[in-house]
C-alpha cells in the first residue's frame, strides 16, 4: 500500500497538495488538524483541550493526537493507502505512527517535505487568515506555530532521512509544478519496487 506523509511548515501547502495527491493515487486523507477542529466543532471535552493549544499556536499533546489518529484508522481501515497531512509533528508521534502502521502490516512509503522560506510562509498564512476564519491564522499565533515547527517538528526530518524516506520538494512555484515534483518522487517508488 502507498502511505505518504506530507511534511512541511504551516502554510507550506500541505492541504492543497494532499487534495491533488488523493485524487491521483486514490488515497485516504488523514489530517490531525481537521480531526482536532472536528472535535472543537462538536463541542467535546477533548475538543476543548485541543482548542486551548491550537488557539495559542502550540501542539496538541501527543497522546490526544495519537488517540484521534488511531480511532480514525480503526474506523476507516488503511485501504487503499493513506496520506498523512500534519502528522507526525513530533518524534514521539513519528515513532507511534510506525508502531500503529505495523499493526496493520503497513509502513510509511515516502515522506514528501515541502520546503518554503519563512517570509513566504508568513505572507501565505496572513492571506489565508483573511478568508479562513481560523483562529490560528493571525500574526502572533503564526509566529508561535513556526517556532514550534522548528523546535519540535523539524527533528523528524533527520528521523526520516535516516530511514531513507525523506524527499525534499521545492514548495515555491506553481501548484501544478510542485505537484509534478511530488508525483515524480512517488512514481520512483514503483520503479524501484
Ligand atoms: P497548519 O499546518 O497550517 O498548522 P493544521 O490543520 O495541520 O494546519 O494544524 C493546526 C493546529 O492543529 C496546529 O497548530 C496544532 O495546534 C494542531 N495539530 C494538528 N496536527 C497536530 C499534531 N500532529 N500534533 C499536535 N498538534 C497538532
Amino acid at each position: 500500500m502507498l502511505n505518504i506523509i506530507l511534511f512541511g511548515a504551516p502554510g507550506s501547502g500541505k492541504g492543497t497538495q494532499s487534495e491533488k495527491l488523493i485524487e491521483r493515487y486514490g488515497l485516504k486523507h488523514i489530517s490531525t488538524g481537521d480531526l482536532c477542529r472536528e472535535e472543537i466543532r462538536e463541542g467535546t471535552a477533548l475538543g476543548a483541550v485541543a482548542d486551548s493549544y491550537i488557539s495559542k499556536g502550540q501542539l496538541v499533546p501527543d497522546d490526544i493526537v495519537i488517540g484521534l489518529l488511531e480511532d480514525q484508522l480503526k474506523r476507516c481501515c488503511t485501504k487503499p493507502g493513506l496520506i498523512f497531512d500534519g502528522f507526525p509533528r513530533t518524534l514521539v508521534q513519528g515513532e507511534a505512527l510506525d508502531q500503529i502502521l505495523a499493526k496493520y502490516n503497513e509502513r510509511v512509503s515516502i515522506v514528501l517535505s515541502l520546503e518554503v522560506d519563512e517570509d513566504e510562509l508568513i505572507q501565505r498564512l496572513l492571506k489565508r487568515g483573511e478568508v479562513s476564519g481560523r483562529s490560528d491564522d493571525n500574526l502572533e499565533v503564526i509566529e508561535s506555530r513556526l517556532r514550534v515547527y522548528h523546535e519540535q517538528t523539524t527533528p523528524l526530518k533527520t528521523f526520516y532521512q535516516n530511514q531513507g524516506k525523506l524527499v525534499k520538494v521545492d514548495g515555491v512555484g506553481s501548484i501544478d509544478d510542485i505537484f509534478a515534483s511530488m508525483v515524480s518522487a512517488v512514481d520512483q517508488l514503483f520503479v524501484k519496487a
